[in-house]
């Protein structure tokens, strides 16, 4: 019953020109024909898209999409979560189409994150060509990238993640965020699914407002993640973190701040994990070097 991958994220936005400024100009994401729905797809491999900027009100993150292989593996995690008085609905098949995929199915975890449980994805057959000229992506068979979802209820949140999806986990870490040092840690948890990246997702024990810590989209080479960070300097993008390198994945990245509110961690060189031998670290430190960190400007 274990999630293969990360397939997608789907976010919410009335400006979609700056989601297009932010993910093609800036970070060289290619734009797919759009959605049924008017969603702006964003492109980095053959599927039709990996980001889905859906219009409308408000600037959030919706849903992540988690595909299964085939039709028995995605019955079995829907078994589960029933079992469990999850409720699940089925999507509709519009809303299949819009998501480009033949079987769609909708829950919440047990912090209120949104879920889309999928199998069939389709394929676009056009090749991938960055229109910034990166290199290209990893993903494909290691899907999307991954993301950090807030989550309050940070034992049980795992807990459901773990049983009902089939996700592995690959590390945890506590961060002293205050000075004090009888003050709680900050949790978070690194799960993997059914490939070689080090975690699709990660779930850090607060509240986040946009719905979304970050997604992470990684680079082929260091070139493509400079570059692009030149060009998210020169756009005025708010830079969340400089350069660094983390000490669980390896990745040398920075964080964007996306439309969205969340941030993009736009990395390379991540780690890739042989499961069958792998022992679920603790890390003590988030990162190696680098990842200097900045607040978002203030909203006047
Ligand atoms: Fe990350």
């Amino acid at each position: 019953m274990s999630v293969s991958t990360l397939g997608y994220v789907v976010v919410e936005s009335a400006d979609l020109p700056k989601w297009r400024s932010f993910a093609s100009e800036a970070i060289g994401l290619m734009e797919g024909a759009p959605g049924p729905d008017g969603s702006l797809r964003l492109r980095i491999d053959q599927r039709p898209f990996r980001i889905a900027v859906v219009p409308g009100s408000a600037e959030r993150f919706l849903a992540a999409g988690w595909e299964f292989a085939d039709e028995a593996a995605l019955a079995a995690c829907l078994d589960s979560l029933r079992q469990a008085g999850v409720p699940v609905a089925a999507a509709s098949a519009a809303d299949a189409e819009n998501r480009a995929v033949r079987s769609l199915y909708r829950c919440k975890d047990p912090s209120g994150n949104a879920l889309e449980l999928y199998t069939g994805r389709h394929v676009d057959y056009l090749p991938f060509a960055s229109p910034r000229g990166l290199s290209g992506f990893v993903a494909d068979e290691q899907g999307m990238g991954h993301v950090v979802l807030p989550a309050p209820s940070l034992e049980e949140t795992r807990a459901f993640y773990l049983q009902h999806l089939g996700f592995g986990d690959s590390d945890q870490m506590w961060l002293q965020m205050s000075p004090n040092p009888t003050d709680p840690k900050l949790g978070i948890y690194f799960m993997h699914a059914r490939n070689p990246r080090h975690h699709s997702l990660a779930l850090m024990g607060a509240p986040v407002p946009s719905g979304c810590v970050h997604i992470m989209l990684q680079a082929r080479s260091l070139d493509d993640v400079g570059y692009a960070l030149d060009r998210c300097i020169a756009q005025g993008i708010h830079i969340s973190s400089s350069l660094g390198k983390h000490s669980n994945d390896m990745m040398v990245s920075f964080y964007a701040q996306t439309p969205g509110g969340f941030d993009l961690e736009f990395g390379c060189d991540g780690l890739e994990v042989d499961w069958r031998t792998w022992v679920p670290t603790t890390s003590l430190i988030p990162d190696l070097w680098g990842h200097r960190w900045s607040p978002p400007p203030q909203k006047s």
